[in-house]
């Protein structure tokens, strides 16, 4: 399998069908052998039955159901133990993210083994994206780290990475960070992002930035206390 895309969903009903036709038109248009994951992390809206009709319908579609919302980062890691993918592509549900994007990331990860999305022009309320200028500054400044965008799902990854990894709740936004301990080569590409459709924003002020902050203390303790010895003989 060459591809495998990996697609968090917590109460997108409205945003599934469309997404589905032009992700996989472009997939289709690559020609490569790939898989359609989506892990329905606890939706209450009836997004369950929409992704059962969407899985008869797209053969390359898989579809994980939790047991009730666990969040984005178990969502991601449920996909990445799944996918039989050489290269993992993650993104949105909600249409923020464009699929189109998608060709350009894989081209990029030639010389690389991930591939970040910046979403350069975003469209969500101001107060959001002064917040997440003022928190991408302060994280890279402390971490010694140079993630512009880490709130863009849109991404690609060799997998032999991802498999590396143990994952903590909240660990999405450190994703770049923690693979890069792993020995992977980071790249950031610009991507473009578009105002949410139908359904609402997961993420209020309390998990963007108070529960954001102590897993930043986190991964700044990490860096701090991770093994990073080398053997002389
Ligand atoms: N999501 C998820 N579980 C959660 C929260 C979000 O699977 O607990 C998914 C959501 O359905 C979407 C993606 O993660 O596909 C990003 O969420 P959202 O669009 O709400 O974040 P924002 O773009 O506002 O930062
Ligand atoms: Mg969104």
């Amino acid at each position: 399998m060459d591809y495998s895309v990996v697609i968090p969903v917590y109460d997108e009903r409205d945003n599934l069908a469309i997404l589905l036709q032009s992700l996989t038109e472009v997939m289709d248009s690559l020609g490569k052998e790939y898989e359609v994951i989506c892990v329905n992390d606890g939706s209450r809206d009836g997004s369950d039955e929409v992704l059962r009709d969407l899985e008869r319908k797209y053969g390359r579609l898989k579809v994980v159901e939790f047991e009730r919302n666990y969040g984005l980062t178990a969502a991601l890691d449920a996909g990445f133990s799944m996918a039989k993918g050489d290269i993992v592509i993650t993104m949105d549900a909600d249409m923020q993210n464009d699929p189109e994007d998608i060709p350009k990331l894989l081209k990029e990860i030639g010389d690389y083994d991930v591939v970040c999305g910046v979403r350069s022009r975003r469209h969500d309320p101001w107060s959001r994206i002064v917040s997440s200028r003022i928190a991408n500054y302060v994280r890279n400044k402390v971490t010694r780290e140079n993630i512009t965008d880490v709130g863009c799902t849109l991404r690609a990854y060799r997998s032999k990475f991802l498999s590396r990894l143990k994952l903590f709740d909240g660990m999405h936004r450190f994703l770049p960070t923690l693979l890069k301990w792993e020995g992977a080569k980071v790249v950031e590409v610009e991507v473009s992002h578009h105002p949410r459709l139908y359904g609402r924003t997961k993420f209020g002020v309390w998990n963007r930035v108070f529960r954001a902050f102590i897993d930043f203390l986190a991964v700044v303790w990490m860096k701090r206390r991770r093994l990073n010895y080398r053997i002389k003989e």
